[in-house]
């Protein structure tokens, strides 16, 4: 049995070269802060964003975890949308870890406006309203099928927070998908934010790993949360390695995810248990079912060799990535065809 597998991006295996990579890394022990690889991980994709320091972390939700720590006292509130990764998927870390408080606004798609963002600040004279801290982004934004912003609106959303004394972070597990359509630079983001986090193991194709980004000061304070989340780990070079590897090979071709991605759209734009395809702008396609619920269709698709998540009681996810080739693009299409 063929297996096409669009669970998420994440499923892919090291290729050779990155495997080559980690196999040659020289590495030393990182929590005394001497693992040469860890080192240059970390100048590369700050240098890459324009920022000061960066702090390579086992997944993004720690270093979305940390992020919200190091700019939150307990009791503060966290602005985002009610898509966002931050609220859903990380098992009510951002609540537990930081004991903050979060204000979810209806964006497009999950994107969220600076209007809405200014209009949701809470009084910091007023003592009955939670204090309004941190403002998080989401780009590409996941649950909506990811999309990504103007970087008009994030510089807009970059003003209310200079207004308001808000400190902004971004969830950039796939920004690399975002800047690859736009051909914005990384360091076009890095200056309009207070804290950049990056996957390394979603398109660029690692096993694991996700860096931090931000101000050497912040950074410091974000490598002992990790510490104390237990997250201070050894000969990390050699996942370092893979992350190096595939910022230098593995970015640019993100553009091949989105073709192929869209190509899936025009495979599914006829079938008849589909009635709605989302926009799709990067390397995430979700569909509506029209008449069938999603566990049914996922089902379904499995027994033709094709596994995708349910992303809702009607909605199903398929996200393309460095392990589906266009062979595999071609398989899917005959295997949808032979779905009844
Ligand atoms: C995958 C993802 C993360 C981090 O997930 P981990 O599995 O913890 O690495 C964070 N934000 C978004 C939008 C994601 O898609």
């Amino acid at each position: 049995m063929i297996s096409i597998d669009l669970r998420s991006d994440t499923v892919t295996r090291p290729t050779q070269g990155m495997l080559d990579a980690m196999f040659s890394a020289q590495v030393g022990d990182d929590v005394f802060g001497d693992d040469p690889t860890v080192q240059a991980l970390e100048a590369k994709t700050a240098a890459l964003f324009g920022m000061e320091a960066a702090l390579f972390c086992t997944s993004g939700t720690m270093t979305n975890q940390i992020a919200i720590k190091v700019h939150t006292q307990p009791g503060d509130e966290v602005i985002c949308d009610k898509l966002s990764h931050i609220y859903l998927y990380e098992g009510g870390g951002t609540m537990a870890n930081s004991q903050v408080s979060v204000k979810l606004l209806d964006g497009d798609r999950g994107r969220i406006s600076a209007a809405q963002v200014a209009a949701s600040f809470n009084n910091a004279e007023d003592i009955h309203q939670p204090l309004s801290r941190l403002v998080s982004l989401e780009n590409t934004m996941n649950k909506g099928g990811g999309c990504y912003y103007q970087l008009s609106e994030i510089q807009a959303i970059r003003e209310v927070c200079n207004d308001k004394g808000l400190q902004l972070h971004l969830d950039g597990a796939r920004i690399f998908n975002a800047l690859v359509e736009t051909k914005e630079k990384p360091a076009q983001y890095g200056v309009l934010f207070d804290s950049i986090s990056v996957c390394l193991s979603k398109g660029l194709g690692c096993p694991v790993g996700s860096l931090l980004i931000g101000s050497q000061a912040f950074i410091k304070q974000a490598r002992r949360v990790r510490k104390r989340l237990g997250g201070g780990w050894r000969q990390a070079g050699y996942l370092a390695a893979a992350g190096i590897y595939a910022l230098d090979h593995h970015v640019e071709r993100l553009s091949e995810d989105h073709q192929r991605a869209r190509a899936i759209g025009g495979m599914l734009s006829d079938r008849p248990e589909i009635s709605e395809i989302f926009p799709i702008d990067t390397n995430i396609v979700i569909v509506r079912l029209a008449n069938l619920s999603a566990v049914a269709y996922v089902q379904q698709l499995a027994e033709v060799g094709i596994r995708a998540v349910t992303f809702g009681p009607d909605l199903v996810r398929f996200v393309t990535h460095l392990d589906f080739t266009d062979a595999h693009l071609e398989q899917f299409g005959a295997q949808i065809k032979q779905m009844k």
